[in-house]
């Protein structure tokens, strides 16, 4: 990969991190995947390459399910709830075989990359045959996952995930559920280690775990994969009562709310992300709060699926980092996801102004590179090199007030204003053209008809 030393300018930056306000003419040098260099107040030099409107630190799409994005359209129409969807996702995934996972998710990640996002956290647990049984590299989805992300310009958080149970009564996997399952912790552990050297290798991947949910992994194999999640410093991420129904199947099998049990299963830390966390019980927001789990809220996701609305604000206040993710792909706009976790609460709630536009800036960036182990989502030296730059003359953007461009993003920019994006100081879209994947739609299109419903 070409990764000399380059410099670029831009003529506003947000920084990330800590930084509350704008920067004006901001010249930033890179070397290799890292920046070593940030000035403010500086003139253009001729060898900088200029990225247009506003910049920002690359945006983390911290949980994705990649193949979710062949439901895109249709499943967002007619009645039912999650579970009437979950049938529709199950059928689409007993579709899939390695071939086509590598094509459909390289097509999402470059889609993902014309919307800024510089690392996704792919929750994986497509991992057999139809039916069960293993394939002759029992990695063959993971590594084409990674795969896909390379191709795609865009770094992966591979969050291999241990599935093990139909219900949290022990029902055991039936049908297209068979594909997710390793048999118990141990047998996923080795097949995950397995995979270790290829991660470690790769460029731009990174390996870590998730447990599927309370649902589909008991208490015993939850602490196995928390341990081999510790040993190795991995990120560990989980669904966390996404529905009311896993709370009571939960507090039915064990006498604990999901959270509880997590946390008693040393699950829940500073390196753990929950996801949804729509319907925390009593005592579970204290909890997280206290042990320093990120939540990570996929709220058109949960839109789309009427789960509900999470409570965004009292996680945060009870000190849950704050992440996102697009999970379904319903739509990929982290933008979208910033505005929701906002907007939704005021719906809820009756009143306005419960996150500030900076802190869910933060969410699509620090928050997430955090959680998917990443030392980006700040532009400052040392880090990794993420830039993501927006068109302020889009029909979104223009007319924009110069002294709350932050607000300007969060309530009306979207994933059409991103302009210019680099990875790891490798520039991967350029003036809204993706420079590794040469038609971005076409492969989106190419990669889902096989897999349509034919019913
Ligand atoms: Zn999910």
């Amino acid at each position: 990969m070409e990764r000399a030393r380059r410099r670029w300018w831009a003529e506003l930056a947000w920084l990330g991190g800590a930084r509350e306000v704008v920067d004006e003419r901001v010249l930033i040098s890179t070397e290799r995947d890292r920046v070593v260099a940030v000035e403010p107040g500086s003139d253009p030099p001729p060898d900088a390459r200029r990225l247009r409107g506003l910049l920002l630190p690359g945006l983390a799409n911290t949980h994705s399910h990649a193949f979710h994005r062949a439901l895109r359209s249709r499943t967002q129409a007619g009645a039912g709830d999650f579970w009437s969807w979950r049938e529709r996702m199950y059928a689409l995934a007993g579709r899939i075989d390695p071939d086509a996972y590598l094509a459909l998710a390289r097509a999402t990640y470059a889609e993902m990359a014309l919307a800024g996002v510089a690392a996704v956290g792919e929750f994986h647990y497509l991992h057999h045959p139809p039916g069960g049984g293993r394939y002759a590299d029992p990695n063959a989805m993971g590594s084409a996952l990674l795969q896909a992300a390379a191709e795609a310009g865009v770094r992966i958080t591979l969050l291999d995930t241990c599935y093990l149970q139909a219900d949290a009564d022990g029902t055991p996997l039936e049908g297209v559920q068979r594909r997710f399952g390793d048999g118990d912790a141990a047998a996923w552990a080795e097949r995950v280690e397995r995979l270790a050297p290829a991660a470690a290798t790769a460029d731009g991947a990174l390996l870590g775990a998730a447990v599927h949910s309370v649902r589909a992994v008991p208490p015993g194999a939850m602490a196995a994969v928390a341990a081999w999640a510790a040993r190795r410093g991995a990120p560990l991420h989980l669904h966390l009562s996404e529905q009311r129904r896993e709370n009571q199947a939960c507090l039915a099998a064990t006498g604990r709310t999901p959270a509880r049990l997590a946390a008693d299963c040393g699950v829940l830390g500073e390196r753990t992300t929950v996801v949804h966390a729509t319907h925390p019980g009593g005592g579970d927001v204290e909890l997280l709060g206290a042990s320093g789990t990120t939540a990570c809220l996929c709220p058109t996701t949960e839109r789309d699926l009427a789960d509900g609305i999470g409570p965004a604000r009292r996680l945060a206040e009870a000190g849950c980092p704050l992440a996102l993710g697009s999970d379904s792909h319903a739509v990929v706009d982290l933008f979208e996801e910033a505005r929701a976790v906002e907007l939704d609460e005021r719906l809820a709630s009756g009143r306005r102004g419960h996150h500030r536009s900076v802190d869910l800036l933060r969410a699509a960036t620090g928050g997430g590179m955090r959680s998917l182990g990443w030392d980006a989502g700040a532009i400052e030296p040392g880090r990794l090199a993420d830039l993501v730059s927006l068109r302020l003359d889009s029909p979104r953007l223009a007319g924009a007030p110069r002294e709350d461009l932050l607000a300007a993003v969060v309530f009306a920019a979207t994933a059409a204003d991103v302009a210019d994006l680099v990875v790891g100081g490798r520039q991967v879209v350029a003036d809204g053209q993706h420079l590794l994947v040469e038609d971005v739609s076409a492969a989106l299109a190419q990669a889902i008809s096989p897999l349509s419903d034919p019913g």
